[in-house]
């Protein structure tokens, strides 16, 4: 076998390892990434919060409006029960029922203003408790699908690890340290291949006598340009 050979098909194994490990290292992050869940449940939260403030809000004017009526009632009951005969008293028990009852108009508005907001926080409650749940279940889906991918990945990587032990013995090693130093400085292509007759890396156009040499199998020949390993099938 070529030096050239051996360091393509090593090369072949290790492109697999860093994509299964890019691949990887993403699949953490996003298992990790939880912005959208905690996102969905603080709008529930708050919604909640919301809700309960304009319900017991509403509690309030509807025991506001009771007393009033109560007041009416007691007002009322003094002015036709024929107790009070006095026409300037009988006079200021009429003014009194009539700002009370206009007091009461006021308080009716005010209850039904807060019923209003009550069924609005209510829809706001219902709307961010349904968003929650569907962020949940996707969340809960992508979980489920990216850890079985995690586990596939590992296993991948388990297979190319061993393959890279046998891919590494037959290679020596001055060869190795020249394919583990380009693979540092070529963002991990230290081997390419010749692609009609130019540096399938970089594109240059090779002469014939670096074809030649990228085919032949005592040594090994680098691209001019990018200073990569050539392989020629
Ligand atoms: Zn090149």
């Amino acid at each position: 076998m070529s030096a050239a050979l051996g360091l393509y098909r090593l090369q072949q194994i290790d492109t697999q390892l860093d994509h299964a490990r890019v691949r990887l290292e993403a699949i953490r992050a996003t298992l990790e990434n939880d912005v959208e869940l905690r996102a969905a449940l603080d709008r529930a939260a708050e919604a909640e919060k919301t809700h309960q403030e304009a319900e017991r809000a509403q509690r309030q004017a509807e025991a506001e409006v009771q007393a009033q009526k109560i007041k009416i009632e007691m007002a009322e009951s003094s002015l036709y029960g024929g107790n009070v005969r006095n026409p300037k008293e009988l006079q200021d028990l009429q003014h009194d029922v009539a700002s009370l009852k206009k007091y009461f108009a006021t308080l009716e508005d005010r209850l039904l203003e807060s019923m209003l907001k009550t069924e609005a926080t209510a829809s706001t409650l219902t709307e961010a408790r349904g968003a929650l749940t569907r962020t949940e279940s996707t969340r809960g889906d992508q979980t489920r699908a990216l850890t079985s991918e995690q586990a596939t990945l590992i296993h991948t990587l388990e297979r190319f690890d061993s393959e890279r032990k046998a891919a590494t013995a037959p290679i020596d090693a001055k060869a190795l340290e020249q394919y583990e130093s380009l693979r540092r400085d070529k963002r991990g292509l230290a081997v390419t291949t010749v692609s009609d007759g130019a540096c399938a890396a970089c594109g240059t156009t090779l002469t014939p006598g670096h074809q030649q040499s990228a085919r032949s199998s005592a040594a090994i020949a680098r691209c001019p340009t990018c200073a990569r390993i050539l392989f020629a099938g």
